[in-house]
């Protein structure tokens, strides 16, 4: 039976709740009188259920639907404004022990080069990334309690957050490493990490099974129950994603949701972040393998119906996607995005020809960071580096209350121009740092009408973020 606050994933993600909604929104997707009353509810700004949103993404009148895309950008603007928050993948180890079909990981692909990096070699990653502008990364690794015991992957969160290369330093270190224990997670938050990452690749327990035949994720409770675990260990920031491609997206959307459901029931806070990534060409993968790949159009509409639905929670897209589609989520909801990302284990500091390349995906974005920053701004977009919440305890419950009373800005704004500054004089090619110091006098006035904010730029920011900088504004 459907239960949200259970911890048994069966009960909170029950499958034939998940039919009888996705039978209930078949039938009335084309409900105008419904369809209104869900957007009126979503226009109050407190996110949707599962069974209301996936109303929103199956309706087919064109006029509900440009609705709907216009709430999500209104929404978007009002959580998070024009910033977006920049960040890098930093890829540990490809050792992995699974059997996950869609991932060149997988035990049995042999010709893919295998690596672990050093902590020398992270050293040197680190410094690469630093040298880029990057202040926040996500580490990535593949499951394997040999190669890649908790042990190595604490080690190597200490190792990224030593390094203090020129002006750099990484503020920053969100894990994104297989389900673990509780033992476990409690010693990834005590070693002072931003989010635990964990996609569910899908929700329905019968494709997941297939999907990961072999290895220790073919366990479908343990995986879908790992944020339960990360929570009850003291990570109060979790994010959420699923690798659109393998099922029908209408079952990952309502399952997905379900989830965001389940830790705001159970726990008091929802995801602090979602990801929507898609799955791509890759060694000893070929996408269309899959039956379930969706076209940009509904990939757009999934991206502005998960902005709706939860408000609150970041929305990543990662260099998995090309330019012309980021730019396109950019607008419906995305507020983070990776750039200048390589996922080859040492991509960063030895770029290695493709024929010798463990990358774990094709990057569809290969442009350097740089650009990604100027591109941003040419659209209009504040590009953020900031770190702040989390080193000042505005985490989990905190975090929601000021987000969810859309109060969040008063930190961000702020945070984002000093983070943006540093990029500028530390990083920036010429033509950047010009556009990028236009846009800074433009939204320090914006700011400055505002004496409020103006101290908060002098008690949270500075000291925290600059450090010992002595920024003017
Ligand atoms: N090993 C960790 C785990 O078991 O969850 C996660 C690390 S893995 C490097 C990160 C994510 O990459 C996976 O969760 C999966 O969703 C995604 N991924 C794997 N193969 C992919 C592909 N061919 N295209 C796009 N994304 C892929």
């Amino acid at each position: 039976m459907y239960n949200p606050k259970s911890t048994k994933a069966c009960e909170f993600i029950n499958h034939n709740e998940i039919i009888k909604t996705l039978e209930y929104s078949y039938k009335n997707k084309n409900n105008i009188e419904l369809i209104d009353k869900i957007l009126d509810k979503a226009k109050k700004r407190k996110g949707l259920s599962y069974n209301e949103a996936i109303l929103l993404l199956d309706c087919e009148d064109k006029e509900k639907n440009e609705e709907i895309f216009e709430l999500a950008k209104q929404i978007k603007n009002d959580f998070y404004g024009n910033r977006i928050v920049l960040f890098a993948p930093l890829y540990l180890s490809n050792y992995c022990i699974n059997g996950c079909v869609y991932c060149p990981y997988h035990l049995k692909n042999k010709h893919i080069p295998r690596k672990k990096l050093t902590q020398e070699e992270i050293r040197n990653e680190v410094i690469a990334l630093q040298n880029m502008g990057h202040k926040r990364l996500a580490i990535e690794a593949g499951e394997d309690p040999k190669n890649n015991p908790i042990e190595y992957i604490l080690e190597s969160i200490k190792t990224i957050y030593s390094v203090k290369h020129k002006n750099g330093a990484i503020r920053r270190v969100n894990v994104n490493i297989a389900a673990t224990s509780i033992e476990n997670y409690k010693k990834l938050h005590d070693a002072g990490i931003g989010t635990y990452i964990l996609f569910q690749e899908t929700y329905n327990k019968e494709s997941y099974e297939k999907l990961h035949p072999t290895g220790p994720k073919h366990d479908y409770d343990y995986h879908t129950e790992a944020m339960d675990r990360a929570m009850q260990a003291g990570i109060d920031d979790v994010s959420l994603g699923v690798l659109f491609g393998l099922e029908s997206y209408r079952y990952e959307f309502v399952g997905l949701l379900m989830h965001a459901c389940h830790l705001e029931a159970t726990y008091g806070v929802g995801p602090h972040a979602i990801s929507v990534p898609r799955v791509k060409k890759a060694d000893d993968i070929d996408p269309d393998a899959f039956d379930n790949g969706i076209n940009d159009d509904i990939f757009a509409k999934i991206v502005a119906c998960i902005r709706i639905a939860t408000p609150y929670a970041g929305l990543i897209i990662s260099t998995r996607e090309n330019e012309k589609c980021r730019e396109r989520l950019l607008e419906l909801g995305v507020s983070q995005i990776s750039g200048g990302s390589k996922t080859s284990v040492g991509g960063y500091y030895n770029p290695m020809p493709d024929s010798e390349d463990s990358a774990q995906f094709d990057v569809s974005d290969r442009r350097p960071l740089d650009e990604v920053i100027k591109w941003l701004m040419q659209l209009g977009y504040l590009p953020s580096f900031c770190t702040a919440c989390y080193r000042s305890g505005r985490t989990g419950e905190k975090f929601m209350e000021v987000c969810k009373s859309q109060q969040i800005h008063n930190f961000c704004q702020p945070n984002a121009i000093l983070t943006l500054k540093e990029y500028l004089e530390d990083y920036a090619e010429n033509e950047t740092k010009k556009i990028g110091y236009e846009l800074i006098n433009k939204e320090l006035e914006k700011l400055n009408k505002d004496k409020n904010i103006k101290n908060i730029i002098i008690e949270d920011l500075v000291k925290i973020e600059a450090g010992q900088r002595d920024f003017k504004f």
